[in-house]
């Protein structure tokens, strides 16, 4: 992250202006430490984003080559400035941010995210007394698509008009939560950076024909949560170029994060409004202890769910949200990537329950090489679509990730010895009495 420094984060004041998540830390630069379950990327240049890209279009050509409707991964943090992604990430939390700021002053504090709808007039009025837009500009702003049905204003309506930049007239401000001062929020993107928003679309765009030309999915992974708003931002971004006709781009969402209930059921509805499939990859998260730690030392509340309990309740939460849509939709397929015994027999029953059959081939397993073979193979033999996650690249960076997965399969070592004890030992009761084969 330390590479180089923008105009905007050069601004007298800029940093201290900005959410203390979304700002790069040095410390933090090189996101190795306490990572678990992923590979990660340092940004040297553009051209290094073009190499890396080279190589995500050669394993797509790998994968189409080795097995039939086969999955390619891609990390963003390897397709674009790391600094880029937490700006826009800034923005886009701000953006968010400011919706519920709105809705907590209409008395709708605490809702679940599709249930806040902002009335339309009392959203002018309280725009135009915060400054931000008179009535007679913000008047533009709420017409035809990015108005829902009834005159209100719900927070994919309020994105919608992010996107849609151009009906902004000029530099939009919004008050800081704390000085309550007007802030600039959108100017903030500078020339370069809306540049290398450009080539990371476009790199993604290429590797999307690729993968369809090859028939090939194509996912994209999910990765520290000061980039994670942007990385799904151009995800879904991606989906809705690509998703059309069928799920070719997965976005992955992280359970272990406090908002990831939102952040699905946010997506899944979009995706509804739009047309497009919902491809998914449910993970628990890989970043954890360096997601605490970070938050700890710069002082921001922990995204994290505060134990492991609440993570499974929450990946189970957004897992039947998505099986629920796969069976009323049809239009949304899931990949469950996981090790957890518990999360593989939850998705087996919730399956039976609503009538999925694993050859309807809208739910999938992933694991990572190397790991949890014993939940894998019975998968695949039972019929059910399961992947191993392949590590590739030079040895030495390779061999620290592989040496990660052999620690966290320690303790699945001892059970499986464990089990081979007693196997043993149940061998030589039944050869003593005499009944080997009852
Ligand atoms: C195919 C595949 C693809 C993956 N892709 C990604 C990816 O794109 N991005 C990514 O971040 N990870 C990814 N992972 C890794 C994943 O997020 C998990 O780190 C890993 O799989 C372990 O979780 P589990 O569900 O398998 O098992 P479990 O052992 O049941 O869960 C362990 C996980 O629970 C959570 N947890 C543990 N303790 C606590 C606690 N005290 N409080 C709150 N939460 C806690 C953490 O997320 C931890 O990793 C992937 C894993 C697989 C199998």
């Amino acid at each position: 992250l330390s590479s180089r420094t923008s105009a905007a984060e050069k601004e007298p004041g800029g940093a201290e202006k900005r959410e203390k998540q979304y700002r790069a830390h040095q410390g933090f630069g090189d996101h190795h430490g306490g990572v678990s379950g992923a590979h990660t990327y340092f940004y040297a240049d553009e051209a290094k984003c073009d190499q890396h890209m080279e190589t995500f279009l050669r394993c797509i050509d790998a994968s189409s080559g080795s097995s039939e409707d086969g999955f390619s991964a891609i990390k963003l943090t390897a397709l674009a400035r790391p600094q880029f992604l937490v700006r826009f990430s800034e923005v886009l939390v701000k953006w968010r941010r400011f919706f519920h700021q709105l809705a907590a002053e209409e008395g709708q504090a605490g809702r679940a995210v599709l249930d806040t709808k902002l009335q339309v007039e009392k959203l002018q009025e309280a725009l135009a007394n915060l400054g931000v837009a008179s009535k007679a500009e913000s008047q533009q702003w709420f017409t035809g698509e990015s108005v829902g049905v009834s005159g209100t204003v719900d927070l994919l309506d309020w994105n919608s008009l992010f996107d849609s930049r151009s009906k902004l007239s000029r530099p939009l401000l919004i008050p800081n939560r704390k000085t309550g001062q007007l802030e600039p929020l959108l100017s903030r993107f500078s020339e370069e950076e809306e540049l290398q928003m450009k080539r990371v679309l476009q790199r993604m765009d290429v590797l999307a024909k690729r993968a369809m030309e090859k028939g090939v999915r194509l996912m994209v992974d999910a990765e520290q949560s000061y980039f994670q708003p942007a990385i799904s931002r151009l995800a879904v971004e991606t989906q809705r170029r690509f998703n059309g006709s069928q799920p070719l781009i997965y976005n992955t969402y992280q359970c272990y994060l406090r908002e990831a209930y939102n952040n699905v059921t946010g997506d899944v509805e979009l995706s509804r409004r739009e047309g497009w499939h919902f491809g998914t990859k449910l993970v628990r998260g890989a970043y954890m202890e360096q997601e605490r730690e970070r938050a700890a030392q710069m002082g921001y509340e922990d995204p994290i769910n505060p134990t492991y309990e609440k993570t499974n309740e929450m990946y189970h939460r957004c897992l039947d949200y998505v099986l629920e849509e796969i069976k009323h939709s049809r239009k949304a397929s899931v990949m469950v990537a996981s090790h957890n015994e518990d999360t593989v027999k939850f998705t087996l029953r919730r399956m039976m329950e609503l009538g999925i059959h694993p050859s309807d081939k809208k739910v999938c397993f992933g694991q990572l090489l190397g790991m949890c073979d014993q939940i894998t193979f019975p998968l695949g033999q039972a019929g059910f679509p399961v992947y191993k996650y392949v590590p590739y690249g030079p040895v030495n960076e390779v061999l620290p990730y592989l040496s990660r997965r052999a620690q966290e399969n320690r303790g699945f070592m001892q059970r499986a010895n464990r089990e081979r004890d007693l196997l043993w030992k149940e061998v030589k009761r039944r050869l003593l009495a005499g009944n080997l084969f009852s």
